[in-house]
């Protein structure tokens, strides 16, 4: 990705500016929680003019109505600018006047150093005939992505698994646009080999970054799944859910039916949520927020498990090593106020049961 500049979006700022419809904020996940406009795209669209112009001056206030974008895409969804990029490039303004979070800088450190983002309690190597791309959060859990290589296995599939580098998608995220180039080229050095070949990916954060950033030929685990699974005869389980789409999986992606699909035939009976699909709302674990404000990512988390409670069902079903255990601290957090407690499952966990 080049390097982007505020100016290469004058237009799409000034086309807000001289419109705000509004369209984008109500829904917006971090508005819904903090009540302020700034904080919405249209406010953020508002900021960028202030910068562009000189009226504004990079400052502590504007990195933290910044840093608490999830970068979840559902004010684009409303909107026709780009806005995503807009709000990328206003953050690499922000880190290139030295105003970023600590804890962001030591991530993108961890990855130029270490080549990922966390440490890595075992070898998940294996021989295999499908390029397969854990991304460090599913290299973190061993178990969990021992389960996943294995469900993939019983569908037929022989993952080939390699040593991994980060894909670097928080350092492009959070602005670190020169550090991202650094991992961009190791990047590269290690997969160049498989640039002519289909990668299949777990992480739907990892499968934007490996396609968009780094032009591989990258496609979610979960479409070779559903294209098997018709020929599997899996068992059926009895579950009463609500499916919770991923952002860049679903919007980012465009995979909304594939995981549903997957779910019937597991005999699951799905209740959409009112925002879901290109609609969905962000679970909060978005845009490195998490990182610097846990309290906004668990409020929003909470919002997301109101959604569910609100269609009557008492489990939300999804596919993202973030959404999972974002939206299970929301869960866990509402039932202690509430007593009312919505489960929170995986579809990987889910096919591992039905196909044993
Ligand atoms: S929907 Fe787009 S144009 Fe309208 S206010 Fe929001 S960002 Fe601006
Ligand atoms: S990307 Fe998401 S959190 Fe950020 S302004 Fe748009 S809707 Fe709000």
């Amino acid at each position: 990705m080049d390097n982007r500049s505020l100016e290469q979006y004058a237009e799409d700022i000034y086309t807000c500016n001289r419109t705000r419809c509004g369209f984008c904020v109500d829904e917006c996940p971090v508005h819904r929680i903090k009540g302020m406009e700034a904080y919405s795209s249209r406010g953020k669209m508002m900021l960028a003019r202030g910068l562009l112009e000189g009226i504004i001056e990079p400052s502590t206030e504007v990195q933290e109505v910044l840093e608490a974008c999830l970068l979840c895409g559902h004010c684009q969804a409303r909107c026709a600018l780009n806005n995503l990029d807009i709000f990328t490039a206003l953050r690499q303004r922000m880190a290139e006047k030295e105003f970023y979070a600590q804890e962001h800088l030591k991530k993108v450190m961890k990855m130029l150093d270490a080549g990922r983002l966390f440490d890595r309690p075992a070898h998940l190597e294996r021989e295999g005939t499908v390029p397969l791309y854990l991304g460090c959060l599913y290299q973190s859990k061993p178990i969990e992505t021992r389960t996943i290589i294995s469900v993939l296995e019983r569908c037929g599939i022989d993952p080939l698994v390699v040593e991994e580098v980060c894909c670097g998608y928080l350092a492009e995220a959070t602005g670190f646009h020169a550090q991202f180039e650094d991992i961009r080229e190791r990047f590269r050095a290690t997969y160049g080999n498989h640039s002519d070949q289909e990668i299949l990916t777990l992480c739907p954060t990892c499968t934007v970054a490996l396609t968009e950033s780094h032009g591989l030929n990258a496609k979610h685990a979960i479409l070779a799944v559903a294209e098997r699974i018709g020929q599997l005869n899996p068992r059926q389980l009895d579950l009463q859910a609500t499916y919770h789409d991923p952002c860049h999986l679903g919007r980012m992606l465009g995979v909304f039916d594939e995981p549903r699909d997957v779910l019937r035939a597991l005999g699951v009976v799905l209740t959409e949520m009112e925002q879901n699909r290109v609609f969905s709302s962000c679970c909060g674990g978005g845009g490195g927020v998490a990182d610097i404000d846990q309290t906004l990512a668990l409020e929003i988390a909470k919002n997301r498990i109101r959604d569910a409670m609100r269609v009557g069902v008492e489990n939300i079903i999804t596919l993202c090593p973030t959404c999972e255990p974002t939206l299970l601290r929301g869960a866990s957090r509402l039932a202690n106020e509430t007593g009312v407690f919505v489960d929170v499952q995986g579809v990987w966990d889910l096919l591992d049961e039905a196909l044993n």
